[in-house]
């Protein structure tokens, strides 16, 4: 379909943000004039002017939202329009004029004598970045002379090239071949991978697999090298900055203590017989005999039939979503009616699902419905980031609106789990219920054991190289294949090649990323269950989590919605639900 043929009432109100292009144009030239604030250089010790700073880097920043968010829409209704890419083109234009002009501010404060920021992260006038303020005080100990943070920054460029040969070489150099695969020769890629694993014929599964995984092993040399350069960047950084640990590093840049990552990797292998029981029910259940790595992503289960249409569907989810209270419900309302949601599928639309915002605006949803359980539960998810950003925009000053990345997905999972369990206690349907239980093992084996066995190789290789150890392709391979052994345990093959998998993941050039996906769902499962079991205070208290953006450290903000990840409480809590999931799967399936 045609955008023009969609009724519009399925499709978002872009007029909420600006009424047409030509209002959109006069705003960039507005704003395009206030875009250099280096005028401020050099006056940052000034109460008077650094509150002027924050003023009018504030106003810039929040009508750049704004002309961002328009754009990047506008955009995504059809990506084959020439104008809004022409937006886009000069939005990033003026973004890059402004960061150049203010990127005096960091290296500016950090030279600021330290009783003075002191003085100002209490001075009530600086109220709206008293945590930021705070978090440059705790970044101070590790700042350099202004000399040799003048050659940390040229070496910024040239240390992000390990990141850069490895993403050149997966998506250029990676010498995937042709397979016939269920008969057809297949070029296989990144995405045939993913879909053969999940759809294919075990033999295309196993010619697939040797063959993805020999594409790595070919260029497993030049990988480990990129790995390891990498990993010697982290450790040249944490050396030259004086942390303990690149770990350590790591978390100091989001406010996260090392404990949390301790409890992490310590309740997940107290869990493991959990995903041992999960792996030997996967036998059964397939009843091929013994399984191998390349069985793994074949679904227990079929996509259940839930055909609903969109507004049904909608319905669907506010009802599972009703435990979070009459708020919440009447924002939900809201969304659908006001059309903070671009609801079908058309013609040059961009595919997948997001949620976007900007502070002066309502959230806005994209998503391409289809009437299937998983859009159901995309519909909660997408709606989860909208809540949260629309309540903390409401309820925090601009500088603390926006939550950062440990806590984004919490509010996304928080719904998907109510959703699932509402589904799951208002059906009769077998199926139905099985699938659900295999959406939600799913979630816990995807997001939390993998990532977090992910996790583990990363601290093992920091430490190895912390130590002096080289790292070799053989020690890595050796360090994952012992990983995967622990974490999947006896009741599966492990095929040589899965000791590659290491070099084929991404995120490994942004370390120490990946827990964060696992911290998520742990919260996520905790704050669910605590407002299905406490009912009221439990939902004042996920409120508070909702509106706090990031007013202070990601783990004290947890900690009020009722989420202490410093203990191992709630880690062995969501290992708890996933072993019960288990059990009630099983017995579904007759097989206890
Ligand atoms: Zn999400």
């Amino acid at each position: 379909m045609e955008r023009e043929q969609i009724e519009k009432r399925y499709t978002w109100d872009t007029s909420d943000i600006f009424p047409d292009d030509e209002a959109w144009e006069k705003e960039y030239d507005a704003v395009a004039a206030l875009a250099d604030l280096s005028a401020f250089r050099g006056r940052l010790g000034d109460k008077a002017a650094l509150l002027d700073f924050f003023r009018a880097d504030e106003a810039f920043s929040r009508r750049v939202e704004k002309l961002w968010l328009y754009a990047s829409m506008r955009r995504d209704e059809d990506v084959r329009v020439p104008r809004y890419m022409t937006y886009e083109g000069k939005m990033q234009a003026l973004y890059t004029r402004y960061a150049s002009s203010v990127s005096f501010f960091e290296p500016e404060m950090l030279s600021l004598p330290e009783e003075l920021l002191r003085e100002r992260a209490a001075d009530p006038d600086f109220a709206a970045h008293d945590y930021a303020l705070s978090r440059l005080l705790a970044q101070k100990p590790h700042v350099l002379s202004e000399k040799e943070e003048k050659i940390m920054a040229l070496a910024g460029e040239p240390l992000g090239g390990f990141r850069e040969v490895f993403s050149v070489l997966d998506n250029a150099d990676l010498p995937l071949p042709v397979r016939t695969l269920d008969g057809k020769r297949t070029r296989i890629t990144h995405a045939t991978y993913g879909l053969v694993m999940r759809g294919g014929s075990r033999q295309a599964r196993k010619t697939c697999f040797k063959a993805y995984y020999g594409a790595y092993r070919s260029l497993l040399n030049v990988i480990t090298a990129a790995y390891a350069g990498n990993v010697k960047k982290d450790i040249f950084q944490k050396t030259a900055r004086g942390y303990e640990s690149c770990l350590v590093m790591a978390l100091a840049g989001e406010d996260v203590p090392p404990v949390v990552y301790e409890n992490l990797i310590a309740s997940v292998h107290a869990a493991l017989p959990v995903l041992h029981r999960y792996v030997a029910l996967r036998e059964k259940l397939l009843g091929a005999g013994r399984q191998h790595m390349y069985d793994i992503y074949v679904p227990l289960v079929e996509e259940a039939d839930i055909s609903l249409p969109y507004d049904e569907a909608y319905e669907e989810v506010v009802k599972g979503l009703a435990p979070l209270g009459e708020e919440y419900v009447k924002l939900l309302r809201r969304a659908h009616d006001e059309r903070w949601i671009d609801v079908c599928e058309n013609e040059g639309k961009r595919s997948g699902a997001y949620s976007t915002g900007a502070y002066d605006t309502h959230p806005y949803v994209l998503m391409n419905y289809q009437p299937t359980a998983s859009d159901l539960f995309t519909i909660a998810h997408e709606m989860g980031h909208s809540i949260h950003t629309y309540r903390s925009n409401a309820a925090q000053p601009y500088a603390k609106a926006s939550y950062t990345i440990f806590l984004a997905e919490i509010a996304s999972t928080v719904n998907e789990v109510l959703l699932l369990k509402h589904l799951y206690a208002n059906t009769q349907d077998k199926k139905l219920k099985k699938f659900l239980l295999n959406y939600y093992m799913d979630m816990f084996r995807t997001t939390l054991f993998r990532q977090t066995q992910f996790a583990e190789f990363e601290e093992i290789a920091h430490r190895k190289a912390e130590e002096g150890e080289p790292l070799t392709r053989e020690n890595l391979s050796e360090a994952y294949y012992a990983l995967n052994k622990a974490y999947y345990g006896d009741g599966i093959v492990h095929d040589k090649e899965i000791a590659w998998e290491w070099a084929r993941i991404p995120h490994f050039y942004r370390s120490f990323y990946v827990y964060k996906y696992a911290t998520g769902i742990v919260s996520a499962v905790s704050i669910a269950r605590a407002v299905l079991s406490k009912g009221r205070p439990a939902v004042e208290r996920y409120f508070r989590f909702l509106e706090s953006g990031n007013k202070t450290c990601p783990v004290d903000i947890l900690k009020e919605a009722g989420v202490d990840l410093t203990t191992r409480a709630p880690f062995d809590a969501a290992m708890q639900e996933f072993s019960d999931t288990l059990r009630e799967f099983e017995a579904l399936q007759g097989l206890e």
